[in-house]
């Protein structure tokens, strides 16, 4: 009987025993197992605390862009003529250039850079084929550059595909020479489409929608003072001197002002530069005018 006895007491301590080992098995493999998870929760801390962070910068770009997109949907139904009311209270200016087809684009450009005053071109897609390595530059420097058809072609006198198909050969041309340059600006050669009321609505809708804003102006140097039937051309071809006198007694806060790539506008340049920021008046961006800087 009792080497019976002693045998059952043998296998229960066995499996005492046995059963101990096996918890503690357990315990340690839960211990490892509670390690890991604790690993994971740090782990998934810290990508909580760098997702906050993200959120917070990408909130910060929403928010601009929505402020952006408000004053972007405001410009797209319509054209611009001058500054916004709180451009023109800061005595704010933008110069700007058309057609850009001659040689001297490289003086204009050159001009600015020396009077650290941005400017607005507007060339031709000829010009832009011409010399692309000048507006290259000018972009680097920071000008900026906009949308004048494919070959100075009149709006008023296209149908509605061919007037697309001008912004479009302009585009291509800008993004095929200029690194994949994009712009949202256009302005009609001779204000074709626009001087007639009934058909500015219809070219407007259609550069609207082809994303970008009709840039006209409120002050310029060739139809005023050279043309033949210019409302302010008195007598004689004028001086550079009545040039430079007419913009910068004429200029008020808000303008864009127009200019060509004539020896007189060139000439004449510096100085209107110099009479512009005398009267108080700041050169800027047609970004910063519109309020698209940031
Ligand atoms: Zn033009």
């Amino acid at each position: 009987m009792m080497p019976f006895l002693v045998a059952i007491c043998f296998i229960s301590v066995l499996a005492s025993v046995s059963f101990c080992v096996q918890t503690n098995r357990a315990l340690v493999a839960t211990q490892a197992e509670i390690k890991a998870k604790n690993t994971e929760i740090v782990e998934l801390n810290r990508k909580i605390e760098s997702l906050c962070l993200e959120n917070q910068a990408l909130r910060e770009r929403m928010e601009t862009l929505l402020r952006n997109d408000v004053i972007l949907k405001a410009l797209m139904s319509g054209s611009v003529y001058r500054a916004p009311a709180q451009a023109a209270t800061e005595k704010m200016v933008v110069i700007s250039f058309d057609d850009l087809t001659t040689s001297r684009v490289t003086k204009i450009i050159a001009i600015a850079n020396d009077k650290q005053a941005p400017l607005l071109l507007f060339p031709t897609g000829d010009a832009l084929r011409k010399q692309p390595g000048v507006f290259l530059s000018a972009i680097q420097s920071g000008h900026v550059i906009g949308n004048h058809t494919n070959h100075h072609d009149w709006l008023g006198k296209l149908d509605a595909d061919r007037a697309r198909k001008t912004l479009a050969d302009w585009d291509d041309s800008a993004s095929r020479l200029l690194n994949g340059y994009q712009t949202i600006f256009f302005r009609p050669p001779a204000m074709s489409g626009w001087a007639d009321k009934k058909q500015r609505p219809e070219f407007e809708r259609l550069v609207n929608a082809s994303g970008k804003i009709p840039v006209l102006w409120s002050l310029e140097t060739y139809y005023d003072l050279y043309a033949p039937n210019g409302p302010h051309r008195r007598g004689p071809t004028p001086t550079i001197e009545n040039e430079i006198d007419y913009i910068v007694k004429s200029a008020k806060a808000g303008d864009i002002i127009l200019f060509h790539d004539t020896a007189a506008d060139v000439a004449a340049l510096p100085e209107i530069i110099d009479g512009l920021r005398s009267r108080g008046f700041v050169i800027v961006s047609i970004k910063t005018m519109l309020g698209l800087t940031s």
